[in-house]
């Protein structure tokens, strides 16, 4: 997502840290290597000015202030931290729901800026937390644009309020006006109106969405735009924000963005805050937009948070607590388990994408290690144990020349293959051992690392019950790398457990 930013930041940081004291000179580096990197990440100009500007007088005032024991680094860097929350976090305010339901939420953006499947994706994200949302096919301008939307509302099993056939035919203000009315009757609480979406912010595309909120007194206006586009779609999101007014920014396509810089250009020069981002084309790429997370993301601190928060979606808190208890009471870790990893593991998404996330995942060699790693191992992974009989994958001593064989046609590997899983499975059964009887962890438990004892596609930090994300009840604490080597992701944190 920020791979670029997040590379020369962590670097430049790192190069702070290696210096100890500082002085001014120093602050003067570190400013133009941030604003060299805020540039190519393609923020606005006056954005990185306003920002460097900042961040050298706080720096300045802090190595003005600091006491001896302070690390003049980790101050800089929560500094940056800071302000870069301060960015991303604009006016301050939330998405909420209203107090008198139907919660309206009307949806501008330009043509291909993802603003129809980010209707489909909010429709779906609102459900999945208990809501009954209706999605409204105010959009009669564009071609098919109706029945996109009725194609994007079955997929994600959310009922459309579609009364006109679009293509030109059709009032969008008397439509969405009619939606609420119809939200109220059928009991929705939230009612997300698609709106016709141009090639460029126009007269005419303000005066339809200005009639459009008149009419319906949205809760929410989101401007949906595309993080690829840069600096350019903040430009454009601020004239519509002028005309129309908006609360806030749906940033989409954060997933093929290398450069990143929308998501500070965009708050900035608005001064109103992405409430929402969409880093993939499936239906579960949506999320809240979270500040924090990202400011950490952007300095080379991970998204713990939410990690943590996919793989508690991805293990039931049953699964979890029955591995745990087999853990705990020293009971062997079968291939049964470990197939029921995988496979909540594949329901939290791509695993290069996932381990992204992780403190460091962005800088030299992790990064290499996580490019180089190839989702379809997980699935060749699973296909050889899918291959097996359930006695087999209790026991995998039974299993001789002949079964291997038979497992090796069954799932369409070599018998090398089924053979590297199986000694790879004993050698990580080891470990599980030794580690429970506290006798030391062979190998690198960190992803990134040999992973668990080089099981194939399974770094160790999400393997082991108890000390990976199968290990929680539920809990957040789960998914934290093991005690010994954690560092905060944090900054702030972190820079408190450097300097102590
Ligand atoms: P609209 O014209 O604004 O309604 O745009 P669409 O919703 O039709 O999306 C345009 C294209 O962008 C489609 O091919 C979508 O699949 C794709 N798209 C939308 N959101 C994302 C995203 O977050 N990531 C990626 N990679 N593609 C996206």
């Amino acid at each position: 997502m920020f791979e670029g930013l997040t590379e020369r930041i962590t670097s430049t940081l790192k190069s702070l840290r290696s210096k100890g004291r500082l002085g001014a000179s120093d602050i003067d580096e570190i400013v133009s290597e941030l604003s060299e990197a805020l540039l190519e990440a393609d923020v606005a100009l006056e954005v990185v000015k306003e920002f460097v500007e900042t961040i050298k007088s706080r720096s300045l005032q802090s190595l003005a202030e600091a006491t001896p024991s302070i690390n003049p680094a980790s101050q800089i860097t929560e500094i940056i931290n800071q302000e870069l929350i301060s960015i991303l976090s604009a006016d301050g305010s939330r998405f909420t729901f209203s107090k008198r339901p139907p919660t309206v939420i009307m949806l501008a953006g330009l043509q291909g800026a993802g603003k129809t499947s980010a209707a489909g994706k909010l429709a779906r994200f609102l459900k999945s937390q208990g809501n009954t949302p209706l999605l409204v096919a105010a959009d009669l301008q564009r071609p098919n644009a109706v029945t996109q939307l009725q194609l994007v509302a079955e997929s994600v099993k959310v009922p459309v309020f579609a009364p006109e056939p679009g293509n030109g035919v059709g009032d969008p203000v008397r439509v969405a006006k009619d939606s609420i009315i119809f939200a109220k009757e059928k009991l929705h609480n939230v009612v997300i109106i698609d709106t016709a979406g141009r090639l460029g912010v126009d007269q005419e595309m303000m005066a339809q969405a200005s009639a459009i909120k008149a009419a319906t007194d949205p809760d929410e206006v989101l401007f949906v735009m595309d993080a690829m586009t840069g600096q350019d779609a903040a430009v454009t999101a601020k004239a519509f924000s002028s005309g129309v007014g908006i609360n806030g920014i749906i940033l989409t396509k954060l997933d093929g963005d290398s450069r990143g810089g929308a998501a500070l250009s965009v708050a900035r020069i608005t001064g109103k805050p992405i409430r929402f981002i969409s880093t993939g084309e499936k239906p579960a790429d949506f999320d809240y937009f979270y500040p924090e997370r990202m400011a950490s993301r952007i300095l080379g601190a991970g998204d713990i948070a939410t990690l943590a928060e996919s793989a508690k979606q991805a293990f039931d808190s049953d699964t979890a607590a029955r591995l745990e208890k087999k853990f705990v009471e020293g009971d062997d870790f079968t291939l049964e388990d470990f197939l029921e990893q995988l496979q909540a593991m594949r329901k939290m998404g791509s695993f290069s994408k996932l381990l992204g996330m992780l403190p460091g995942a962005q800088s030299g060699a992790m990064k290499k290690q996580i490019e180089g790693l190839d989702d379809r191992e997980l699935i060749r992974t699973q296909s050889i144990i899918d291959s097996m009989t359930p006695g087999e994958r209790r026991d995998v001593k039974v299993l001789n020349g002949s079964r291997r064989a038979r497992i090796a046609r069954g799932s369409g590997r070599s018998v090398t293959e089924v053979n590297d899983l199986v000694e790879r499975f004993q050698a990580a059964q080891k470990v599980m051992k030794q580690m429970r009887s506290g006798t030391g962890i062979p190998g690198a438990q960190m992803a990134g690392g040999p992973g668990m004892a080089g099981m194939p596609g399974l770094p160790g930090s999400f393997s082991a019950p108890g000390r990976g994300v199968g290990g929680a009840s539920g809990g957040r604490g789960g998914s934290q790398p093991p005690k010994k080597k954690s560092r905060s992701g944090n900054p702030a944190k972190r820079a408190a457990q450097e300097r102590g």
